[in-house]
Parts: C-alpha cells; sequence; structure tokens
C-alpha cells in the first residue's frame, strides 16, 4: 500500500512528511554529518522488522520467533566483516553515541581515565565532554590540534598520555578534516599500555572504500555511526577483535540496551550490502574530488579553511579573517536554502552557540549526484549567500535558484506524498 493511502487518516502527520521531503528535494544537504540513503534502505528500514523483539544475539535470543532475525543478523555481520575486515562486529547499536557508550564500558570501569580529542579541535561530545555521560562517568584528558598547523598534535599527545596515564585513548572526531595517523595512536597507547579506540563515525565510507587509512588492524576497538559517508540508515557498529568480542556484545545487550531495532539491522544490511558494491568506492571518490572542487573554490574566494584543506569530505571554514560569525554564516546559508551548520575552530575565541567556523560536507550532495562542475555552482551560491550575508532579498534569490538547481538532481522520484 502506498504511504499516500496509509497515511490518508492522518492528514496533519502527512502534511508534515512532506513538507520534509520537499525541504530535502529542494535545498543543498551540506551538513557534513548527514546523507541520503538509497530507496531501497530507506524501504528496508520502514519494514515488519519493526514489530519484532530479538534480545540477545543470533541462535542465543530470548524470545521465540527469531528465526529469520538470526538470519538477518548473520548477514548483516558477515557483510560488516567483509566490509571492514575486521574479526567481530556488533550491528545492534542504535546510534553512535550508544556505540561508543558500550565500547567504554567494555574495556573500563566508571572512574578510569580516558584521553580524547578536544571538542573544539574537532573531538565528539561522547568522547569526554562534562555534558555527555563520558564526561559524567570517567575521568578526561584531552589533546588537540597544533596552533600553527591545525593537525593532530602527535607529540603533545604524546606527553599528555605519559603525564595521565588513560586507560583508553581515542582517535576519531566530528569536525577534523585530515587524515589520521592512527600508528602514531598505537604506538602512544602501546608506550602507556592503554586501549585504542577509533571512532570513524565520519570517515566509515572513506574507509571502506580503501580512501582513507584504516584503523581496524590498529585500533583494539573501532566504533562507527552507519549514516554519515557510509550512507545506511541512523544507527551504529561496533568492530573489534575476536578477543574483545564478548565484552562488547555484552555492553550493548544486557549493558546498555534492549531489543535491537531489527529493521535498522535490515536496512544496515542493505546499506552494507550497497557499500560493497564497486560503485561504492566511485562515489567514495566523488565524494573527496567534490570536497577538493569546493576547497578551491572558497579558498580563491579569500576564505580560510582549517588546516588549510581537507583529506575527506568535510570542510571547516574559519571566518575570523572575514568578520563573520558561525552563526552569521549557517543563517545566512539557511535562507539561501543551504543547509550546513555553524562549528567551533581550533582556538575559538567565541562561544559554543556562536562560534566563528563553518562545517560542509560533500557526502549527501554527491549522493544527488552532483560533480566537479557542479560543485562550480554550489560553490558560487555559497560565497555569493557569504559575502551578502546581511541582505534577505539577494539570499531569497539565492535560494529560489538553489531551488531550480536541486531539479536537475531529483531526491527519491519515487516517493510520492
Ligand atoms: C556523529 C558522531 C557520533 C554520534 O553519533 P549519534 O548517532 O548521533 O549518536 C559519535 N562520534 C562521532 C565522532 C561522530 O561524528
Amino acid at each position: 500500500m502506498p504511504l499516500k493511502v496509509a497515511l490518508d487518516q492522518d492528514p496533519q502527520l502527512m502534511a508534515i512528511l512532506r513538507k520534509e521531503l520537499k525541504r530535502q528535494r529542494f535545498k543543498l544537504e551540506m551538513i557534513a554529518s548527514e546523507n541520503f540513503v538509497s530507496e531501497a534502505t530507506l524501504r528496508v528500514g520502514a519494514s515488519v522488522f519493526t514489530n519484532k523483539y530479538s534480545e540477545g544475539y543470533p541462535e542465543n535470543r530470548y524470545y521465540g520467533g527469531c528465526e529469520n532475525c538470526d538470519e538477518l543478523e548473520t548477514l548483516c555481520q558477515t557483510r560488516a566483516r567483509k566490509l571492514f575486515g575486521c574479526e567481530h562486529v556488533n550491528v545492534q547499536p542504535h546510534c553512535g553515541s550508544s556505540a561508543n557508550m558500550a565500547a567504554f564500558f567494555s574495556v573500563l570501569r566508571v572512574g578510569d581515565t580516558i584521553l580524547g580529542m578536544r571538542l573544539d579541535h574537532g573531538g565528539h561530545l561522547t568522547h569526554g565532554a562534562p555534558v555527555s555521560f563520558s564526561g559524567r562517568l570517567f575521568k578526561t584528558e584531552f589533546y588537540g590540534v597544533r596552533e600553527d598547523t591545525e593537525i593532530i598534535d602527535y607529540e603533545g599527545l604524546l606527553a599528555k598520555a605519559e603525564a595521565t596515564r588513560p586507560k583508553l585513548i581515542i582517535a576519531g572526531g566530528s569536525s577534523y578534516p585530515r587524515t589520521i595517523d592512527f600508528q602514531k595512536f598505537r604506538e602512544v597507547a602501546d608506550r602507556v599500555k592503554a586501549y585504542l579506540m577509533v571512532d570513524m563515525a565520519h570517515f566509515a565510507g572513506l574507509v571502506a572504500a580503501g580512501l582513507f587509512p584504516s584503523p581496524v588492524p590498529l585500533a583494539d576497538i573501532v566504533t562507527t555511526t552507519t549514516h554519515k559517508t557510509l550512507r545506511g540508515p541512523r544507527g551504529g557498529m561496533i568492530l573489534c577483535r575476536k578477543t574483545l568480542a564478548k565484552a562488547v556484545d555484552e555492553q550493548i545487550f544486557p549493558g546498555i540496551q534492549g531489543g535491537p531495532l531489527m529493521h535498522i539491522v535490515a536496512a544496515k544490511a542493505a546499506a552494507l550490502g550497497e557499500a560493497l558494491e564497486p560503485e561504492f568506492i566511485d562515489y567514495q571518490r566523488q565524494i573527496l574530488k567534490n570536497s577538493q572542487r569546493l576547497a578551491t573554490h572558497l579558498t580563491d574566494a579569500g576564505f580560510r579553511l582549517v588546516s588549510g584543506g581537507t583529506d575527506t569530505h568535510l570542510l571547516l571554514l574559519d571566518l575570523r579573517g572575514v568578520n563573520l560569525t558561525g552563526q552569521a554564516a549557517e543563517t545566512a546559508l539557511d535562507k539561501a536554502g543551504i543547509t550546513a551548520n555553524k562549528n567551533v575552530v581550533p582556538f575559538d575565541r567565541q562561544n559554543y552557540c556562536v562560534t566563528s567556523g563553518l562545517r560542509l560536507g560533500t557526502a549527501a550532495l554527491t549522493t544527488r549526484g552532483l560533480v566537479e562542475k557542479d560543485m562550480d555552482r554550489v560553490a558560487e551560491f555559497i560565497v555569493d549567500a557569504l559575502r551578502h550575508h546581511q541582505d534577505e532579498s539577494f539570499l531569497n534569490k539565492i535560494r529560489l535558484r538553489v531551488e531550480e538547481f536541486t531539479q536537475g538532481f531529483p531526491l527519491y522520484p519515487n516517493l510520492e506524498f
């Protein structure tokens, strides 16, 4: 039954769904942590598996009727292991944050010390921020980037690790645009006998395609989201060696979650199947080409990129030199039909609600089919909007141009409601 018919009785809800589809279709989605799943993944994510309880793991469930769940979860695991070359995977985390929580609990006790990347240098809330469970349950220490290069300060990392003796070191973040030297992290972890966890939430798709160094051979635990560059449904996964498999599984269930979202596990399996196809590598390559092209345009237009550029899908604009705040930039782009987010830059003097940075990502636009020449237009829209950020009518004109432009890249053309 088409959704339209199913929702005939609920026009209020239907109107909201319709508006959101429209928003996604007619705006340029440049939030670096977002993407568009395939239509297959979208549909599988809304399947009858949403009805099923399957606490436990394949062949070891607490409820009856799990034979298809077993087959599904096993398929999903097999695909994840094949894609990332890991010994063990848990595909049940509801999100990246719960993957991280379970990963921590599998090797740490409350009160142990963790060493993560500073949030304002590109880290993530769950890597020790005081407002997150991670900062409340563990003693936290941080490393950051060098002020001159804005690249991770590996010497500072070692010094911090030796001084604070963490039980776990975390690599990875949510606004760091560069490659990470996992070998160096491994050496530091070995030096202080710490576990090494890599949170590849942002760059997992690039890792899968072999375009970013794989942390899998070096880290004790790798966590990820499935919905960023990996282009799956909203969710998480934990990859680890066999020796930690039992601990990780127990910390997801019964540790912190109840029944897995089997419809989402199904959608993860669909997305992982797509990621195993050769076209996925072309897709990830195009993401990188698109972000390089965008970086060139923005730099040529006089904007400074943190670290001078990017190795990934993510660009971080430093607006301090052009007298703009991140907040003003985000608002102006939004009015111009471009969705992105303000972000702190390293050594930012603005507070978290204002910031001096703007984070941009190319993964979602690349999914829509944009290639380099299209990024020329996108860059033009962005530069125009930032230069005329106070001119409402000009921003509105850009929005109309953006709306027309997006129609050349249909999104879910078969979805009608
Ligand atoms: C996005 C992200 C997460 C959290 O993912 P959620 O699914 O939003 O909980 C964790 N770590 C990093 C590095 C991220 O970028």
